[in-house]
């Protein structure tokens, strides 16, 4: 027989039923989920008994905050809290001023332990919540808490962690802005010294989530989320296929000035100031060029998306040769060829020359203006074989995927409308969650789990 479950039972006999479970388990499966209960109760059991030999150490009562008279014990009261581990109760003393002053009851171990006065969940099991809630739906948490933890938690709570959560998330975020709008450089995040010599890839995209109309009542209100990416631009070593590494994301709901702020405090940390080569890909939104030409055109590159061009092309050359298709196709073709190698200039001469031929209709004319002009403004960022053969990326999907992954998976599912709170705090938590700075948010550097 085993000794350690003899001893187990020995030591503490209300344990035997669940002994006696794993010894009669005929499956592995039952074997393993029987032998997890035990540890789930023997754990408990540990927790009780040190909570409750803390208790019995003599209180230091402290002084009434109001009255400045020292605290009189009023004797031992129960205190439960759901844990990681289940439902842990012990007793410990509280204490009262002796002059009646308002303060409620107070208890040093609570403090000690780090709980609050209403506190009725363990921080690791916030954590958890908060972190199933990054992915998945409050009421699915709930049922996943339960199943992993077997602790009956509500959706109501776990949505209440994720407000607190996604607060401190953005009170942070507000505190570092703040600082830097006052001078004050951020701390760069430390890399690898391999990631550090890679060139720093940033691009940005809109994407539109749907809300709760302010009345409450009516349709879906659609609003636009601004997402940037950062990240260090690598390539597989098997495949030489692009790889971004280091990913950060910043996103807000609101407008591009929003967000210029936010994604210049994330360049500083991703050391854009000391990185060999920065480049700037997107599509063509004319805020996002103009933090380019605000931020980041006297040192880094520009690329518009080659696909956002070519369609542009296309949108081009339709106007200008309506009715006449194949013509149309022909020179779209052509002119596709020509960006993509090298030959821009041809193409804006092109367009130069058949805006002087005359002849157009005033629409063709319009269209053909409105494609120089993109063409001409964006001349630097279409050098599209220049870019290819220093090995950069010609087309934003990597940055776009980054930016939709964000949003969609979690903020456009069936029937989901947001209110502007609820969105911005899982946001940020999200965001906490995929920059890695989401432990932060829940334990003190000093004491984060291993
Ligand atoms: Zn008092």
């Amino acid at each position: 027989m085993s000794c350690l479950r003899d001893s187990i039972s020995q030591i503490e006999p209300s344990f035997q039923d669940l002994i006696e479970a794993i010894e009669t388990s005929s499956t592995l499966m039952l074997l393993i989920m029987s032998a997890w209960h035990l540890a789930r109760a023997l754990a408990v059991r540990l927790v009780e008994e040190v909570l409750t030999e803390r208790s019995q150490i003599p209180t230091q009562w402290p002084d009434c905050p109001k009255c400045g008279r020292r605290l009189h014990s009023k004797g031992f009261v129960r205190r439960q809290i759901n844990s990681l581990i289940g439902i842990i109760h012990w007793k410990r003393r509280v204490g009262r001023c002796p002059y009646g002053c308002e303060i409620g009851q107070i208890a040093p171990l609570d403090n000690a332990l780090g709980l609050l006065a209403h506190q009725r969940t363990s921080i690791e099991l916030q954590r958890l919540g908060c972190l199933l809630a990054i992915f998945v739906p409050f009421e699915t948490v709930s049922i996943l808490l339960n199943c992993l933890t077997t602790v009956q938690v509500s959706c109501v709570s776990v949505w209440h962690w994720v407000q607190d959560a996604g607060q401190k998330a953005m009170d942070r975020l507000n505190r570092e802005l703040s600082d830097l709008a006052s001078g004050q450089l951020p701390q760069p995040e430390s890399l690898e010294e391999a990631i550090s010599i890679l060139p720093l890839l940033m691009g940005s995209d809109g994407v539109m989530v749907p809300f709760r109309p302010e009345s409450g009542k009516g349709s879906t209100v659609w609003r636009e989320v601004k997402v940037a990416v950062l990240a260090r631009l690598g390539r597989r070593s098997k495949s030489n296929a692009p790889q971004l590494y280091q990913r950060r994301l910043v996103a807000v709901l609101g407008d591009i000035d929003a967000l210029r702020p936010r994604l210049w405090l994330e360049a500083l940390r991703q050391s854009i100031l000391t990185a060999p080569q920065v480049v700037w890909l997107s599509d063509g939104g004319v805020g996002f060029w103009g933090f380019y030409t605000d931020y980041l055109s006297s040192f880094a590159i520009g690329i518009l998306d080659f696909y956002h061009a070519v369609q542009n092309l296309w949108k081009g050359a339709q106007a200008w040769l309506d009715g006449r298709s194949k013509k149309a196709r022909q020179w779209f073709a052509l002119a596709r060829h020509r960006l993509r190698h090298g030959e821009s200039k041809m193409v804006l001469d092109d367009i130069s020359c058949a805006l002087k031929l005359g002849g157009l209709s005033e629409t063709a004319q319009k269209a053909l203006r409105n494609l120089y002009e993109y063409l001409d403004i964006h001349r630097y960022h279409i050098q599209y074989k220049k870019f290819k053969d220093s090995g950069l990326p010609i087309g934003s999907g990597m940055v776009e995927s980054a930016c939709k992954w964000l949003i969609q998976q979690r903020f456009k599912g069936v029937g989901m409308r947001w209110s502007e709170d609820g969105f911005n705090h899982l946001l940020h938590l999200r965001l906490a969650w995929v920059n890695d700075r989401f432990d932060e948010l829940f334990f003190a550097q000093e004491d984060s789990p291993k």
